[in-house]
């Protein structure tokens, strides 16, 4: 009997180290915006389906919410995902939140896009060399900005707090707008959306 298992369970167990880890992130656009209670931040999530309980020895990471499917749209008819630990991969889909003490830039290692100027619009190919923990300067036009004034191109975010779905690589699976529109209302501050690779 032939088993037919999904393609990206056979890329993983082809090439375990090299296979890159993806993940989609959610994240408020205002980069200072911080949640104020961590805890009701979580029930109001589960409230909404998009997590359901903490996963054991792990911090602030849970199982995917019995809504997901709501909220995150995938591409393509019948999509393959795996919600827990399986035989062949310990890879599987679940949402982690990350808090930080101040705005951190997460930005792709892979199919890293050069963020555009908001003074200018142009894209800054070599902004690593210019950039501090909270300004690129563009030397396409000599400003500078804040980091997150620039345009990712969904490549990147720069926040103190992130939703982050894993095992979902770029263009995957978009979140529906009902969900943005749910975290606005949670947290009454706009969200948007990126993907990561590393
Ligand atoms: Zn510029």
């Amino acid at each position: 009997m032939r088993i037919i298992l999904p393609i990206k369970t056979l890329i993983n167990e082809a090439m375990s180290t090299s296979t890159p880890s993806c993940s989609l992130f959610l994240s408020p656009t205002q980069s200072n915006f911080t949640i104020g209670d961590n805890s009701q931040f979580i029930s109001q999530l589960e409230e909404i389906g998009l997590i359901a309980k903490e996963i054991s020895n792990q911090n602030d990471a849970f199982f995917t919410g019995k809504r997901y499917f709501d909220h995150i749209s995938y591409m393509g008819c019948s999509p393959t995902v795996q919600f827990e630990p399986g035989e062949a991969s310990n890879s599987f889909c679940h949402v982690k939140i990350h808090y930080y003490d101040r705005a951190k830039l997460v930005v792709s290692q892979i199919q890293a896009r050069a963020p555009h100027c908001p003074n200018c619009s142009k894209p800054v190919k070599d902004w690593t060399s210019d950039t501090t923990e909270e300004t690129i300067n563009c030397k396409l036009c000599n400003t500078t900005s804040d980091i997150g004034e620039f345009n990712w191109r969904k490549m990147a975010g720069y926040a103190r707090v992130f939703i982050e779905i894993t095992d979902i690589f770029p263009k995957e699976a978009i979140p529906q707008q009902t969900l943005l529109d749910e975290l606005n209302q949670i947290c009454t501050t706009e969200w948007s959306y990126f993907y990561s690779c590393h």
